[in-house]
């Protein structure tokens, strides 16, 4: 370890930043131009403006090496692509012919050549386009995106890092392509790929970098010996390059684990490493492996993807033992701010008090510059920032909306039996079979119908005024009245309401939640050019009145079928918002349960004999290594369980998840004591009936029969050879017949017709028990 460490000239640094702009231009200017009304010169002046705004402010804050090569048109994986050559052939003529269309081809699919898969990036609320590689893949590199974006930075006069995917998780992200046959593991073109990383990092060496950024947030997962060796091998190899510029290994979202010791022995030149959270472990990591003598650590003190205000003191004090580890240490976000909202001073409605506790992307830059410079120069040169900063944390330690004495005061005294249903499974099938009375495979949908445009402009008058809250109301009550009459027609067994109030399925509850709060600015890129606003978990949550009853009960007094009770479950809710991060997210996620646990209730109480309690995200927020899954696991199902644990024995609990892989949760899913689970099974050929049925699933089961995403109208036929699939593996008696996920995305005609043929279907297998 060294010991002459000086803090002189500590840096601070990102990685990446929203890349939108603050009135989401990018977004603007790339459907503008899918739509042909925006022209490509018009696109790239667009977006080299955006990234000039975005250099200028991170300068202006006093960051002092700024990111390069992190924008993107839709995603920094599929820049990755490009770069290294990993073109899919299916869309090799569309490159050929005009690159930045056949970019968008890769990303969107043309007529004859689908896209790319997309996929969530690790477990944030990100998606990347999956690269699709085989063992002919022949990798060529094109260093013209990384180059060009360094050369714009450093012709402003800015200290420029570009920032590149790492070889080894790009390989991790991969899959193989499909033509390929047999196993085939990306990862084995490893050799191959590091000629081309050599070759872009000569190009941007040339091009005037001093430092380059690789990312490999992959290896903060349990990776195999294999997995290790290769990272080995990459960075000895990068390292030993003699035309190249220094080099930068980061990691974040969690510890580096056994990957640590591999990285800090590699010929490279820095880490950079996450320090917030759980990854908070690499601190005690980086002192066992005798910390990094001669190289930077670039430490990621401020969290990166929530939207809280710092703790200045803690992290002035992880810095200050962090001096000890490294050469030279510089300050940092944990991740690229691409995870959070550019500015909460654009937040004018949040309460003022409120606001002081947020902090967004530059607010989160200027900490870390704040950071850097107590380092730099003793913290009495911050001292300001420190006192208001401890002031701003005192009010949200201390805050009303933070603790609601009710709130605390019913957690504490829940208990396990709270969470039990007060039969088992088996006692209780047999209640709810004699009270909905259904016909052996029962068909029904997963809740939502057909979002029309009619229904968004009701949305868009109500807000605007054009129309009153009962003018709105009138809307929904009609819309409702469609849904439930053509699912009689139809022949479905049962209904739903179609959920055509929800604008969202998180941020409709969010709204009606105490303690939870809504941004009107916090954009934050899903995918390409689809940004969504999660909502703020701030404070302890309470439900001040039921939210759902009154359109269930309206939807159930049209008819004499059962009507399902439709909520989003508190893991989802926590999944798709941003959390607190001054209590466990077990805490949080309990008076989430609570609020809905009433609703549940209240609509028991107002009829409904079926309850569907949607748990779409139970699967994506499992921690990225396994040490933390039991944990996670027994809170979530255990939140899951005491929304659902109050009601009568013959009131069904429907679940909901939209994945066809869940292995690794398969006894979560049991734990979660739900009476009915629905799945999304139709493309993998009801793999996951199978499954669940090998491992001795003992309750109803619905794996969808119709893939819903998309447009495609399976014929009965089709619909009917999987039921019979799904019978192979589940019982008649405990078989349902769905789509695999709601419709909310899909037109009336094709809903209509692809829901008819799932009745016939039903009718058909039905007849031949
Ligand atoms: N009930 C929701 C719907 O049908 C479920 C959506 C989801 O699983 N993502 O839209
Ligand atoms: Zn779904």
């Amino acid at each position: 370890m060294t010991s002459t460490t000086s803090a002189a000239g500590a840096r601070a640094t990102v990685y990446g930043y929203p890349r939108q702009g603050p009135d989401r231009e990018l977004k603007k200017a790339v459907e503008g131009y899918w739509k042909g009304s925006v022209g490509a010169e018009a696109l790239r002046d667009t977006a080299a403006q955006l990234r000039r705004a975005n250099w200028q402010q991170l300068a202006d804050t006093g960051i002092h090496e700024v990111p390069t090569g992190d924008f993107s048109y839709y995603d920094h994986v599929l820049d990755t692509s490009v770069m290294v050559g990993a073109i899919p052939p299916r869309h090799r003529g569309a490159v050929e012919a005009d690159t930045l269309e056949g970019y968008f081809a890769m990303a969107r699919g043309t007529q004859d050549a689908a896209p790319l898969e997309m996929t969530k990036w690790f477990d944030t609320n990100y998606h990347y386009l999956v690269p699709e590689l085989g063992p002919d893949t022949a990798f060529t590199a094109d260093s013209a995106k990384q180059v060009t974006e360094l050369k714009e930075a450093l012709a402003l006069g800015h200290t420029a890092r570009p920032v590149l995917v790492g070889p080894v998780t790009y390989l991790l992200l991969a899959k193989p392509a499909p033509a390929v046959l047999g196993d085939f593991e990306p990862l084995t073109l490893l050799d191959r790929l590091l000629g081309v990383y050599a070759e872009v990092l000569a190009d941007l060496r040339a091009a005037g970098a001093q430092w380059v950024q690789l990312d490999e947030p992959a290896l903060v997962q349990d990776q195999p010996r294999a997995v290790l060796n290769a990272a080995a091998r990459a960075y000895r190899e990068l390292g030993s390059l003699t035309d190249r510029p220094q080099l930068l290994v980061a990691s974040y979202f969690d510890r580096m684990g056994d990957a640590l010791p591999v990285l800090a022995k590699a010929p490279i030149d820095g880490l950079a490493l996450d320090f917030t959270g759980r990854a908070a472990a690499n601190l005690g990591d980086l002192a066992a492996v005798g910390g990094l003598p001669g190289k930077r650590l670039v430490a990621g003190v401020v969290d990166g993807r929530n939207v809280w205000i710092n703790d200045l003191g803690k992290s002035t004090a992880t810095l200050a033992t962090l001096l000890g580890f490294a050469d030279r240490v510089d300050v940092a976000a944990s991740c690229s701010l691409l995870h959070v909202p550019l500015d909460a001073a654009a937040e004018r409605d949040v309460d003022t008090q409120v606001a002081r506790w947020l902090a967004f992307a530059r607010q989160k830059t200027a900490e870390v510059v704040t950071l850097a410079r107590g380092l730099t120069e003793g913290a009495g040169s911050i001292a300001a920032q420190l006192a208001a900063n401890r002031a701003d944390l005192q009010s949200r330690a201390t805050s009303a909306l933070t603790h609601d004495p009710a709130v605390r005061a019913r957690c504490a005294a829940v208990t396990e039996a709270d969470a039990q249903r007060s039969l088992p499974y088996t006692e209780r099938a047999a209640a709810q079979h004699s009270r909905l009375g259904l016909p052996l495979l029962p068909t029904t949908t997963i809740g939502s119908f057909p979002q029309t445009t009619e229904l968004r402009t009701a949305r868009a008058d109500l807000r605007s005024g054009r129309i009153d809250t009962e003018g709105y109301e009138k809307r929904i009550e009609a819309e409702i009245r469609e849904v439930i009459s053509f699912q009689e027609k139809t022949g479905i067994d049962v209904l739903v309401h179609g959920e055509p109030e929800r604008n969202d399925m998180v941020q409709y509850f969010a709204e009606q939640l105490i303690g939870y709060l809504a941004t009107r600015h916090g954009w934050v890129q899903s995918y390409g050019t689809r940004y969504v606003r999660p909502p703020i978990l701030a404070g302890d949550i309470s439900r001040p009145d039921p939210m759902t009853v009154r359109w269930t009960r309206y939807a159930q007094s049209l008819t004499g079928r059962p009507v399902k009770g439709m909520l989003t479950g508190p893991v989802t809710m926590l999944a798709w918002s941003f959390v607190r991060d001054d209590q466990p997210l077990a805490d949080t996620a309990r008076q989430v349960a609570l609020a809905l646990r009433d609703e549940v209730n209240d609509l028991e109480a107002a009829g409904s004999s079926v309850i569907q309690v949607d748990e779409p995200a139970l699967r994506e927020t499992l921690p990225l290594r396994k040490a933390g899954h039991e944990a996670y696991l027994a809170w979530a199902t255990q939140a899951f369980r005491l929304t659902t644990g109050g009601v009568r024995p013959d009131t069904q609990i429907h679940t909901h998840m939209c994945y066809a892989e869940f292995g690794d949760i398969l006894q979560a899913i049991d734990d979660l004591d739900a009476d009915v689970i629905s799945l999304e099974a139709a493309r993998s050929h009801m793999q996951v009936a199978d499954e669940l049925a090998t491992a001795g699933y003992p309750r109803e089961v619905g794996p969808g029969v119709y893939d819903i995403h998309s447009p495609r109208v399976p014929s009965a036929e089709e619909a009917t050879t999987l039921l019979r699939k799904g019978l192979d593996a589940i019982p008649a008696e405990r078989l349902w017949v769905n789509p695999d996920c709601g419709l909310k995305t899909r037109g009336w005609p094709e809903v209509r017709t692809s829901l008819e043929h799932l009745v016939a279907a039903a009718r058909e297998v039905r007849a031949g028990l």
